[in-house]
């Protein structure tokens, strides 16, 4: 009998990768979404499929599956800031109420569960690179609170249910990923800058663009985050790439990858952008002999080709016409 894995966020960017490798290895994947921010289009290749079925459904409401249940990822939350600042109380209420549900589903399947956690736990950095140990410096109170906080929250609550319970439980803590399938308008640095070169617009860097990320290619996440959950360990692991790069020269890079004459144009800063963040993946590598394989230049190139391909209309969607919810306090 196959194994039994319920991922939430299935019809995001990330849940729908994973819903592909766990559907790959022979497990029986229920998939589970609302679509608040995720797309059909992401997982309609899995529909129809023996070992996949998907249940539209809120998490944040009880969360109910029939039969045995061997693992969950808990993957579903809105992921970019833009959309996060759209839907503040729905990220709140997915981080914590949606968590909760999730672990007391774990509980009563005597399943174990892996969180998606976030470099965002750490906030705008004062340690660098960020290593596990390091606390964060987060704004409570701030624009980009209500996902910190939900996921800070997510983690509390998860080692409260592995010590309290005895839950097996697994926390990874994504760093910027990056691939196909990420909605070309959710405001995020990588579709926002691909769609603006393929529309033949103005990039646009938000403050002088010397704030840092380090961009990690989703095959590699994803492996990164297979071998954490098969892993025995309790604790928050860092899974990302720490090729670090500054905004700007991200922008140079992409504007000269796509072969275009673009201009780089400035906006005002988004409140509490973190100024830098690269992951110290030593941990990973020790537990989970895991380390990236796909440089940017590759993963920015099949990421390109990738939006390439979408169609016209999907390319000229625009959701987040202002940024103006972006940078007020
Ligand atoms: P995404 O927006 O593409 O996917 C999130 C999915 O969750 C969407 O399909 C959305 O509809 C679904 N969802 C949201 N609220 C829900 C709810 N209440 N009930 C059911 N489904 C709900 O984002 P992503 O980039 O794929 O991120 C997935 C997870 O990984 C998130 O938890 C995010 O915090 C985490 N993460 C991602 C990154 C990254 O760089 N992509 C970095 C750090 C952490
Ligand atoms: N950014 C930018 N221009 C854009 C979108 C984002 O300069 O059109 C910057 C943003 O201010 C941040 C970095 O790119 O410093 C990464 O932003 P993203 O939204 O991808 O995610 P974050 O890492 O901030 O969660």
């Amino acid at each position: 009998m196959a194994k039994r894995i319920l991922i939430t966020g299935a019809a995001g960017f990330l849940g729908s990768h994973l819903c592909d490798r766990f559907v790959n290895e022979g497990f029986h994947v229920i998939g589970m979404d609302n679509f608040i921010t995720g797309d059909e289009i992401n997982i309609e290749h899995l529909v129809g499929l023996p070992n996949f079925e998907f249940i539209k459904h809120d998490v944040t409401e009880f969360v109910k599956i029939e039969g045995d249940l061997h693992y969950i990822l808990h993957f579903a939350s809105p992921a970019s800031p833009i959309d996060y600042l759209k839907i503040p109380i729905q990220t709140l209420k997915v981080g914590s109420l949606g968590t909760h549900n999730l672990l007391g589903l774990a509980k009563a399947k005597d399943a174990r569960i892996l969180i998606a956690s976030t470099s965002e736990v750490y906030g705008d950095p004062l340690v660098h690179p960020q290593t596990e140990d390091y606390y964060g410096n987060v704004n409570t109170i701030g624009p980009r609170g209500v996902y910190d906080e939900a996921k800070r929250f997510q983690e509390s609550i998860t080692m409260a249910y592995h010590r309290f319970h005895g839950l097996e439980t697994r926390i990874a803590r994504i760093f910027n990923t990056y691939g196909p399938r990420m909605r070309l308008n959710d405001g995020r640095v990588i579709p926002a800058f691909m769609g603006q070169a393929l529309r033949g617009e103005n990039l646009t860097v938000f403050g002088d663009g010397s704030q840092t990320r380090s961009f990690c290619y989703v095959d590699d996440e994803v492996e990164g985050i297979y071998r954490l959950l098969f892993s025995d360990y309790v604790y928050p692991v860092n899974i990302g790439n720490p090729d670090e790069i500054s905004i700007l020269d991200f922008a140079k890079e992409i504007i000269s990858m796509t072969n275009t004459d673009q201009k780089i144009i400035f906006k005002d800063l988004p409140v509490n952008d973190p100024i830098q963040r690269q992951p110290d993946i030593t941990l990973a590598k020790k537990l989970l002999d895991w380390e990236p394989k796909i440089g940017r230049t590759e993963g920015m190139r099949i990421t390109f080709n990738y939006f390439k391909s979408l169609p016209r209309e999907r390319l000229y969607k625009k959701e987040h016409k202002d940024f103006s919810t972006h940078i007020k306090r």
